[in-house]
Order: structure tokens, then C-alpha cells, then sequence
């Protein structure tokens, strides 16, 4: 008989697949069926190489990373470690510029006033998600459409004006009244099944699929949120992760799970995100991204000389922001450091901010759009 697999060591093995999936080390047909075996289902879409595209996320980073944390303690037994690991997250938030979507239950925004006031009132520009008033289950067949209706606005009347308005967080990710989030203007979701995938849209709303939960067993686990981290952006897909402050306890303290756990992960999405890989951001920020980018449409032409684009991109729906920013990704041979950019017939030399990364290697320009008009167009000049 064979003696039973330790959980330490189920953990390395676990570790070591995902860096060799990672590192694309098996071929991509395959990492279905592997990921499978973590319990990760993955989605590729794959995408025709145009010419000109617009980026998978914003700056043409290969991956994104975004953070949402439950504040929905509704425990005495638990209410000082929330406080503590909440003030700790936001502390490390602050430290590395990171926003979080945090999915607030309106009942813990009154237990823990002072805390929740410290999350409004951060330097960093958290997203505020809507969690339900007392953790309603929306799929129970006794949430009626009125109870649905009223946990939400009554969590809402706790924030301030405008906040709250673009993510809803169902309790134990129980999905229900889609009819209700649409009305009340709600545009991205945390779905139920943990997947790496591009975002979908579900009911009207974008699923931004989690893909881990940071629970108490996974103390020191940051080598495996990093080949997470690494696996997102190698797959061009999203790292969603999420947890409650009190998961982050370890006998009592909030402090060592933060430090031994969470700023290993910090540091190395920062680093990411410096090499300008890794888009770090909120739930509502992918959502809206997401939506501008399946609304646009792109034709060009081009010469010797250059090349003509343009670029329509009408999102009609008012629940999403007027002023999106969407990258464009143009695939060139020319030299780009001779290029240059004109917009909508104003001249924009190289160095200025809209020529947001030139990746050399692949000969891509990435141009950030900000789309406060409809009609977007790009001249590239090919200047020898
Ligand atoms: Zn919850």
C-alpha cells in the first residue's frame, strides 16, 4: 500500500506544476487539463494577430491583477482581527500604491465605523463594491426581488455620493437577480467558479472569475500566489484574488499573514507592473475597460509612409464611464523610434505620454485613447 501524500508535500507539487505551466514548458493544449487538476478551469481565447488591435487590458500589459476583500464580519469573536488585518491591508495597499475592491456588507460598515471610514478615506484609490447589507444569499429561493432590492440601497445610503455604483460582490458568490444589478446600474461581478480566463460578459455584467481564495491554510503560500501572478500574464488573463481580512489571521495577529504572505505578493506585482506587464486594478476598472474594448471597431490603411487609423467606439450604455482610456496596439516594422504620432491632426512627438510602451521585440506600439468622442483617428508617421 502506498503511504498517504502530505499536505506539504501536495503543495510543492502543486508549486512546481504551475511554474512549468507557467514557463509553457508542456504545450498550451495541454494546460487545460493540468490547470484541471489544481481545480483551475482556464479559458484561452485566442485572438487573430491583427495589425492593429486594440490591447487585451489597459497599456498593453499582458495581465492583470486585481484584489477584492470581503468586509462582511458579522462575528464578535472575530471583530478585532478584521479591524486589525483591515487597518494592516490598508497600511501594505498604501506602501505599494495597490487599489482593492472592497465588498462592503452595510452591517459591518456601522460595527466598524472607524475601520470603514479609514477605507474611504485612503490615499490610495480603492474601488467601494456592495456586498449586501447582512450577507443575503441572492440565490436562496427566499431572497425575494424587494429583499434583493433593499439590501443593496440600504448599504449604498452608508456611502458616499456616487460610490458603490459598479461592483457587486454576491455573498459566497451565490449568483441571483441580475434583473436588479442591471437596474441599479451594477457592471462587474465576482462569478462562481474559479477560472484564469479574459473577463465575459454574463447577464449583462462583466464576471471578472476569481481565481483564488486566500484562506487561513494558506499561510506562506506566496511562491504560489507568484507563479499565479506569473501564469496570469503568460496566459494574458486576469489574477483574481480574494480573501477576508480575518482569513488573514495567524494565532491572533493579522500582522505575520501580511508580512509573510501578502508584501511577497505586493513586491512582486509591483515589479511586474514596473516592467509594464502586470495592470493592477479594480474589478470596475476591467469591467469598463472590457466593455470599451468590445465596442471598438478599427480600420486603417496604410503606405510606405505611414499608416491611417481609425477608430469608432461607441458605448451607449450609461452605466459605463464616459471617459474610458483604451489602448491601441499597432504592429510595425519600421523603426519605431522614428515614429511619429499625430491625433485626431494634432502632432504628438515619441516621448510624450501617449506612446505608453514599445516593445521592440514584437515591434508594437501601444497608444493610450482616451475616448471622450466617438471617432477616434491616429496618423503614424514612418520617418527615416
Ligand atoms: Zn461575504
Amino acid at each position: 500500500m502506498t503511504p498517504p501524500v502530505s499536505p506539504d508535500a501536495k503543495k510543492v507539487a502543486k508549486l512546481a506544476l504551475l511554474k512549468l505551466i507557467s514557463r509553457r514548458v508542456f504545450p498550451d493544449v495541454f494546460t487545460f487539463r493540468l490547470l484541471r487538476i489544481l481545480g483551475i478551469d482556464y479559458e484561452r481565447v485566442k485572438e487573430p494577430a491583427e495589425k492593429v488591435f486594440v490591447s487585451r487590458f489597459l497599456g498593453g500589459c499582458a495581465g492583470a491583477f486585481c484584489i477584492s476583500v470581503d468586509f462582511d464580519n458579522r462575528r464578535d469573536d472575530r471583530l478585532e482581527v478584521d479591524r486589525t488585518a483591515t487597518l494592516e491591508i490598508l497600511s501594505l495597499c498604501e506602501e505599494f500604491n495597490i487599489p482593492v475592491t472592497w465588498a462592503i456588507c452595510g452591517v459591518t460598515a456601522i460595527n466598524e465605523k472607524d475601520v470603514f471610514q479609514r477605507i474611504l478615506d485612503s490615499k490610495v484609490k480603492h474601488e467601494i463594491a456592495i456586498h449586501t447589507f447582512n450577507h443575503v444569499d441572492f440565490s436562496s429561493p427566499e431572497c425575494t426581488e424587494e429583499l434583493a432590492k433593499s439590501q443593496i440601497l440600504r448599504t449604498i445610503s452608508l456611502l458616499p455620493p456616487g460610490a458603490g455604483r459598479e461592483t457587486f460582490i454576491f455573498p459566497w458568490n451565490r449568483e441571483g437577480y441580475f434583473n436588479v444589478l442591471n437596474e441599479l446600474g451594477f457592471i462587474a461581478y465576482r462569478g462562481r467558479g474559479r477560472k484564469l480566463a479574459y473577463p465575459s460578459k454574463n447577464n449583462g455584467l462583466w464576471n471578472i472569475h476569481p481565481l483564488f481564495y486566500l484562506s487561513e491554510k494558506n499561510y506562506t503560500c506566496s511562491n504560489l500566489l507568484k507563479a499565479l501572478l506569473d501564469l496570469a500574464v503568460s496566459r494574458e488573463a486576469v489574477f483574481h484574488l480574494w480573501f477576508h481580512p480575518w482569513n488573514l489571521e495567524k494565532n491572533g495577529d493579522a500582522s505575520r499573514y501580511v508580512k509573510d504572505t501578502l508584501r511577497p505578493l505586493f513586491e512582486y506585482a509591483e515589479s511586474k507592473r514596473r516592467e509594464k506587464k502586470l495592470w493592477v486594478c479594480t474589478l470596475g476598472d476591467i469591467a469598463n475597460y472590457c466593455e470599451a474594448r468590445s465596442k471598438a471597431k478599427i480600420s486603417f490603411e496604410e503606405n510606405s509612409r505611414g499608416m491611417d487609423i481609425s477608430v469608432e467606439c461607441r458605448v451607449e450604455d450609461i452605466r459605463f464611464r464616459k471617459n474610458q482610456v483604451l489602448t491601441l496596439g499597432i504592429r510595425i516594422i519600421k523603426d519605431v523610434r522614428k515614429t511619429l504620432v499625430r491625433l485626431d491632426g494634432s502632432s504628438i512627438p515619441a516621448e510624450e505620454p501617449v506612446f505608453k510602451k514599445q516593445d521592440r521585440r514584437t515591434g508594437v506600439i501601444y497608444l493610450n485613447l482616451l475616448l471622450d468622442k466617438h471617432f477616434k483617428n491616429v496618423h503614424l508617421d514612418f520617418e527615416s
